[in-house]
């Protein structure tokens, strides 16, 4: 059986989670947690980085952080997790859905300035597959009408985008905030895991409050304060050391487990790119973008070819899925949705098809999968 998804493991976890254990020291924020946070934020240039429990658990900070109140509107796109939208919803927020665009799932940016309002707050952009959305155009658009642009940068670890002027900025390093995950699904994983990256300064002393339960604890802890109490709002947002040691683990391949995703991303490419005419489209990086291979996905031309491609795969033991669902037309929210039709969400709703990708993959499965495609 070829699985959808096979976790990785660098073999240095339960060394690490040892340690954290032998330590002593097992709750958040100690040596482990430093250690990843201080690695991303050197690594891809976010101003601070706080761990969290799961990316939804960073997307609700964030939505606390922006002080997101009932009858604020926040544009989302409808072809994504529920959590996007989920962590401002749980604020009263109104969820005001945009379409994706017509090359790839993301969001449609020449469609966001019809969308503000007076109530608009913030911009959440989903770099899906890890692809960039045009952060340079929302950026923009946030610029001129004073918003914030938080990043769903959940499949996003490793990712880039290029600047018209040359400069290259990694993907949650961009938007005001960004949120990570590293759900066993992911490329760098702990399991369940996520964290925050704070890009604008002003958010970061209240960020690490409403990470420590609504206390000022993390300023006790470094000694500048003598005594912590209740301060602001909250949660529990920060993950265990033995969650952080596991994730260390991770960190230390992290580039080798990115080659090794790259490879297997472009050998599908090669051999599936002279099959388009069979009635599939494969997705093009977009010249601002980078691949960080988090997924490989095509999509066909009829829902009826997709599920009959899934059925050819399944009977020969290939476990290919398709994704999202459109947002607006949830049982949850199509009672609430007034908005116009968003076909492209539903395009690739009915038509995109993940192929299996994990670090484990070989080549001779890969082979094998695109023949099942192409008969
Ligand atoms: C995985 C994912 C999430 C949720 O991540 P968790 O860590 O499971 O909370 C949110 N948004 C997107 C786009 C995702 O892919």
């Amino acid at each position: 059986m070829i699985p959808f998804n096979k976790p990785y493991l660098s073999g240095k976890e339960t060394f690490y989670i040892e340690d954290a254990v032998g330590s002593g020291k097992i709750s958040g924020n100690g040596k482990y947690t430093k250690l990843c946070q201080d690695y991303f934020e050197s690594k891809y240039a976010f101003k601070k980085c706080l761990l969290t429990t799961s990316c939804t658990d960073a997307l609700e900070m964030c939505a606390i952080l922006a002080n997101i109140e009932k009858d604020d509107e926040i544009i989302i796109p409808s072809y994504t997790f529920v959590s996007t939208a989920l962590a401002f919803v749980r604020q009263g927020a109104k969820i005001i859905f945009a379409d994706s665009n017509s090359e790839n799932p993301n969001i449609d940016v020449a469609k966001i300035e019809s969308l503000i309002t007076e109530k608009t707050k913030a911009i959440v952009p989903v770099h899906y597959a890890g692809i960039a959305c045009d952060m340079e155009g929302i950026m923009n658009l946030a610029t001129k009408y004073n918003l914030l642009v938080i990043e769903d940068a959940a499949q996003a670890i490793d990712s880039y985008f290029i600047f018209k002027d040359g400069t290259k900025k990694a993907l949650g390093s961009i938007g005001h905030l960004a949120a990570f995950s590293f759900h066993e699904t992911k490329n760098i994983i702990s399991g369940e895991g996520g964290m925050l990256a704070i890009n604008d300064a002003k958010f970061i002393h209240r960020a690490e409050i409403i990470w420590e339960k609504g206390t000022n604890r993390a300023e006790f802890f470094r000694g500048e304060i003598n005594k912590y109490g209740w301060v602001d709002t909250g949660s529990s947002f920060l993950p265990s050391e033995i969650i952080s040691a596991f994730l260390w683990a991770q960190l230390e391949q992290l580039d080798f487990i990115q080659n090794r995703r790259k490879e297997l991303w472009n050998l599908y490419y090669k051999l599936l790119k002279p099959h388009e005419n069979l009635g599939f489209k494969i997705v093009e990086i977009p010249n601002f973008a980078t691949n960080n291979a988090h997924m490989f996905f095509i999509v066909f031309d009829s829902l009826e070819k997709r599920t009959k491609c899934i059925e050819k795969l399944k009977n020969n033991s290939v476990m290919a899925v398709f994704h999202y669902l459109s947002l607006h037309k949830s049982d949850y929210y199509k009672d609430k949705y007034s908005g116009e039709e968003l076909i492209w969400s539903d395009h690739y709703t009915d038509r995109l098809l993940r192929l299996p990708m994990y670090f484990e993959l070989t080549e001779s499965d890969i082979n094998k999968i695109v023949t099942l495609i192409t008969e």
